[in-house]
């Protein structure tokens, strides 16, 4: 049994997303003549982008080197948060309270502008208002949070309530825990519904999508720019990159500039209603409190349970990443031994050296990515933003704007020292308990 039992029939190695939201398979489409803006990535950032931008009245062409929506906005947990890596309290220390409120006051309105989104595009997405529930590993992870969260209520109003060790099987099936914390105001989605959305929305509003044209090279002239693609090339007075976790050498300035990581997710076969009530008795979101964090959640069009783990380097052995993360699913939820898994998937995150989003110009293009793990509501709102930047709007600002994009004299693009990240990662982990 050299599966060890553990792989259902009709096994996938494709997000569990694309069942009910397939990539669009589409004939090829002739460059169009030249535009106002090229915009390079067709995931949420690029999308919106083009959607906001066409509805201002400019020519746009959305340039995809898959097909589109074929990179991490159809491949995520979608988890809705107003989360960063830096959190309030450690923003506070180090940019003071206004400071820290201005980073998180936009954090929540990229939040509540998916909701706004999707209601006005009338996207069927299962977007909803699930909460989350912040599992402690330790009792310095529930402390950790309290401290957190308590600073958050007191600044910005969030609400939370902390649930102790004995009464956390209201929230989780799991024993694993040290009690943790559900947070009612965070959101989950269907991702690839949710991109399948914005595409058709995007091409309602008269933009150009053209999948399967991979951009090599931008060179800027006095004009504007030419955009050479694996399928000719294009003129556009402007550009705007939205490659994040897949950006590459034809812009190699944000090249160095983006760390990228793979995140790897799992999904179950059917399972009995009764086994996910006990699991996830309150079917919001969840997830650790470690920097390489577990996280799962239910799956909203169906009874099966997603998790995702060990985010880090690419693997050709999906098979292999498949079974621990079934390890780790069963250690979370014994109850879930026994039941098998129908898919595994991988995609790419961004991670940056400062563990900021960022967003900005650079030799004349815009850029909106870097967004470590926080793509969907930040990328949404960036790709909004980078049209609003392009517009010359009055409200194009963000309180990202001010960053400095840093990278490191040692790196080129090719992340070499990722498994030394991740060790670092997880060394912390360990030491934190
Ligand atoms: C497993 C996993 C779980 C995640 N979970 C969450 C979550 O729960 N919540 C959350 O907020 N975030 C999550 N994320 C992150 C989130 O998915 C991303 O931040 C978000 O999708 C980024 O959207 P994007 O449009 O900027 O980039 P993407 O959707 O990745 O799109 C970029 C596109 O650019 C294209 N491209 C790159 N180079 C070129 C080129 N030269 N020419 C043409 N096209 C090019 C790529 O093909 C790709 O399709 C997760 C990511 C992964 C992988």
């Amino acid at each position: 049994m050299a599966d060890g039992g553990i792989f259902a029939s009709g096994f996938k190695e494709t997000p569990y997303w694309w069942e009910a939201g397939p990539r669009p398979e589409r004939p090829p489409q002739p460059l169009p003549p030249p535009v106002d803006v090229a915009i390079v990535g067709a995931g949420f950032t690029g999308l919106v982008a083009a959607l906001t931008l066409a509805r201002a009245g400019r020519r746009v062409a959305v340039l995809e080197a898959q097909r589109l929506g074929e990179g991490a906005s159809s491949r995520n947990a979608g988890y809705v948060g107003r989360t960063l890596k830096h959190s309030f309290g450690s923003l506070i220390d180090s940019r003071g309270l206004e400071g820290a409120l201005a980073i998180y006051r936009d954090t929540r309105a990229a939040y509540d502008f998916v909701y706004e989104l999707v209601e006005r595009e009338a996207i069927s997405c299962h977007l909803r208002r699930s909460g989350r529930f912040m599992a402690a590993l330790s009792p310095r992870h529930y402390d950790g949070m309290a401290r957190e969260l308590a600073i958050k209520q007191r600044h910005l109003g969030d609400e939370f309530a902390m649930v102790p060790r004995a009464e956390q099987h209201r929230e989780t099936g799991s024993d694993l825990f040290q009690g943790g914390a559900m947070i009612p105001e965070m959101g989950s989605i269907h991702p690839a519904l949710y991109v399948n959305g914005l595409i058709a929305a995007a091409e309602r509003a008269g933009a150009g999508l053209y999948d399967r044209t991979a951009v090599t090279g931008i060179l800027r002239e006095t004009d504007g720019f030419t955009v050479a693609t694996s399928r000719g090339s294009l003129k556009a007075r402007e550009v705007a990159i939205a490659t994040n976790g897949y950006t590459g050498s034809a812009t190699p300035w944000l090249q160095r500039r983006i760390v990228p990581f793979n995140g790897f997710m799992v999904a179950t076969e059917i399972l009995p209603r009764e086994l996910l009530d006990r699991a996830a008795p309150t079917n919001r979101t969840y997830h650790d409190w470690n920097n390489n964090l577990t996280y799962w959640r239910r799956a909203p069009d169906q009874e099966r349970l997603l998790l995702g783990w060990r985010t880090g380097s690419p693997t050709r052995d999906l098979k292999a990443k498949a079974r621990r993360l079934k390890g780790r699913m069963d250690q979370i939820l014994p109850d879930l031994k026994g039941t098998k898994l129908a898919h595994v998937w991988t995609g790419q995150c961004a991670a940056t050296f400062d563990l900021w989003p960022h967003i900005g110009s650079q030799d004349g293009m815009h850029y909106g990515l870097g967004y470590c793990f926080a793509g969907v509501p930040m990328g949404s709102w960036f790709g909004y933003k980078l049209a609003q930047r392009i517009l010359r709007a009055n409200d194009a600002r963000t309180a990202f704007d001010a960053e400095g994009f840093p990278t490191k004299f040692y790196y080129r693009g090719w992340p070499w020292f990722r498994p030394l990240a991740v060790a670092k990662f997880d060394w912390e982990d360990r030491r934190g308990l």
